[in-house]
């Protein structure tokens, strides 16, 4: 065993941008993956199908604003995939990162490069009687921004231990802007139950201008054009390697998987923590890509969020069509559904899914009545056009998708934390190292599921680990 060799399980994103983080501190790296591909939950999907039936039409002007970068983007992606069919593209897990400092360093590196929403993607919708812009009426925004400004000046209002999204909310604000505004987004993002999600963790980064972007041809591209620098920088991967539980005298491991994985992976080595993190409550997720007849969008934005109060089966949907129009021919709408909420879901039929989903869908696009007692909000410049025609769906269940990030995974973090098997202090809480082994665990279970916070997270993971186990010799 090389002196300075690192062992990494998993090939998702954890284990790939951790790797990158070694290699740029000098580390030999080794990658197992179980499975025969790099990327794990990040998937990136081509279709195709006739062109002569299904292709935008350059009369109608629906995309006349991106139609030049649709064009162009999509010949490359024929010039090096697909040359027989037109083809569309789809993501299966996450289909954006969030901007942070980690990841303009990272994309110079690899030379990658992303973009920002297009124009056509920008407003954001919640669904509260109708699909709104802004979920609150006037009287309600008004005390929102009273509130916000109270809450400016009070250190108490920073969430407290085991307290509740709801909680705080309810100690902060009022209920609407939970059920309205808090609630849906993070049962959107973190497909959770807001009474039951744990204010401290989702509070725990903090991120100046969240700004989401994306890898022309989707997240898949990220993922080749990672693997493939780190290939250059002599990291090996080893495909199809699904790596038993290690034993006492393991080479310097990060453990780079979901928490149930990491768990099985640690259970000779670290017990008290394996136990841990087993109790760590994991929720499914249905992700289902449809694709209409429609030539034009029914509206434009990125998506809309629906709250629990409004009774859809659906968490959200995203308007594919408008984020990345240059990726499909007509119309392709991505709908999220399962989570903490409705966990059985996940074992319906495909039919009772896209049933359910459709009905969501004509809800989501009614015309509206302009009935001035329903609503004090200015009714919507724009009448939604909806004709129902489904050419294909791709649906896609995810059995555990995503740690819940509940009051109870707070406090199997502290307990983890505080055990003696946990490096002591100053770690940090989102990753774990072994005060015994030289081995370590990162992924989405430790305070962060969203992608940058992962990248931030390895970059620490790297400097943490450079500093422990390289200076003080094998
Ligand atoms: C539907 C969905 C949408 C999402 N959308 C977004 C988004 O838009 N933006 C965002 O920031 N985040 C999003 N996320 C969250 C984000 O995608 C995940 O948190 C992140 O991809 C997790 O990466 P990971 O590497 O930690 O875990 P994983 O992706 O689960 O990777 C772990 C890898 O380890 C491998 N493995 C497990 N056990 C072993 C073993 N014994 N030996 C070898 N290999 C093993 C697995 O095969 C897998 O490849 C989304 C998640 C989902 C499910």
């Amino acid at each position: 065993m090389q002196k300075n060799q690192v062992t990494i399980i998993g090939a998702g994103f954890s284990g790939l941008v951790t790797a990158f983080a070694l290699v740029q501190k000098g580390l030999s790296v080794k990658i197992y993956e179980k499975e025969s591909r790099a990327g794990g939950l990040i998937q990136t999907q081509n279709i195709s199908w006739d062109p002569e039936t299904h292709f935008p039409d350059e009369t109608s002007g629906t995309l006349s604003f991106e139609k030049d970068q649709f064009y162009s983007a999509q010949a490359e992606l024929q010039n090096t995939t697909h040359r027989e069919k037109y083809i569309g593209s789809y993501e299966t897990g996450a289909n954006g990162i969030l901007n942070c400092q980690a990841l303009e360093f990272l994309c110079n590196e690899i030379k990658l490069n992303l973009f920002s929403v297009p124009k056509s993607g920008q407003k954001k919708y919640i669904f509260r009687q109708k699909i709104r812009r802004w979920p609150f009426f006037f009287w309600e925004t008004l005390i929102l921004l009273i509130l916000l400004l109270r809450m400016f000046w009070k250190k108490s209002a920073r969430p407290k231990e085991q307290e509740s999204i709801k909680q705080w909310c309810e100690r902060q604000f009022n209920l609407i802007f939970f059920n309205y505004l808090l609630d849906p987004i993070l049962s959107g993002i973190y497909a959770g139950d807001g009474t039951k999600l744990s204010a401290r963790l989702l509070f725990a980064k903090k991120r100046k201008k969240p700004q989401t972007l994306f890898p022309k041809k989707g997240m898949g591209e990220f993922v080749e054009c990672l693997k493939n620098y780190l290939i250059s920088k002599n990291v090996t991967f080893h495909f199809c390697q699904e790596w038993p539980p290690l034993s006492q005298n393991h080479e310097p491991t990060i453990v780079a998987t979901s928490a149930p994985a990491a768990s099985r992976l640690i259970q000779n080595v670290s017990p008290i923590v394996s136990q841990l993190i087993n109790q760590i409550e994991m929720l499914p997720l249905v992700t289902a890509q449809c694709f209409y007849k429609e030539k034009k969008p029914p509206v434009t934005g990125f998506g809309c969020l629906f709250p629990r109060k409004e009774n859809f089966q659906s968490l959200g949907v995203l308007f594919d069509s408008n984020l990345f129009p240059w990726r499909n021919s007509g119309v392709s709408e991505r709908w999220i559904l399962g989570g903490a909420n409705n966990p059985d879901l996940i074992h319906w039929s495909d039919e009772k899914i896209i049933l359910s989903l459709q009905k969501d869908r004509s809800r989501l696009y009614q015309k509206q009545k302009q009935n001035k007692d329903q609503s004090q909000t200015p009714p919507l410049k724009w009448e939604p056009k909806v004709e129902s025609s489904i050419i294909k769906t791709h649906i896609t269940r995810w059995h555990q998708a995503l740690p819940h990030y509940t009051l109870q995974l707070e406090s199997i973090l502290n307990q983890i934390h505080d055990s003696k098997e946990t490096l002591p202090q100053p770690t940090p809480s989102y990753f774990w190292m072994s005060s015994t082994h030289k081995l370590a665990l990162i992924g989405n279970y430790w305070g962060g599921i969203g992608l940058s916070s992962i990248l931030e997270s390895s970059f620490d993971l790297a400097d943490k680990i450079y500093l422990q186990w390289e200076s003080h010799g094998p």
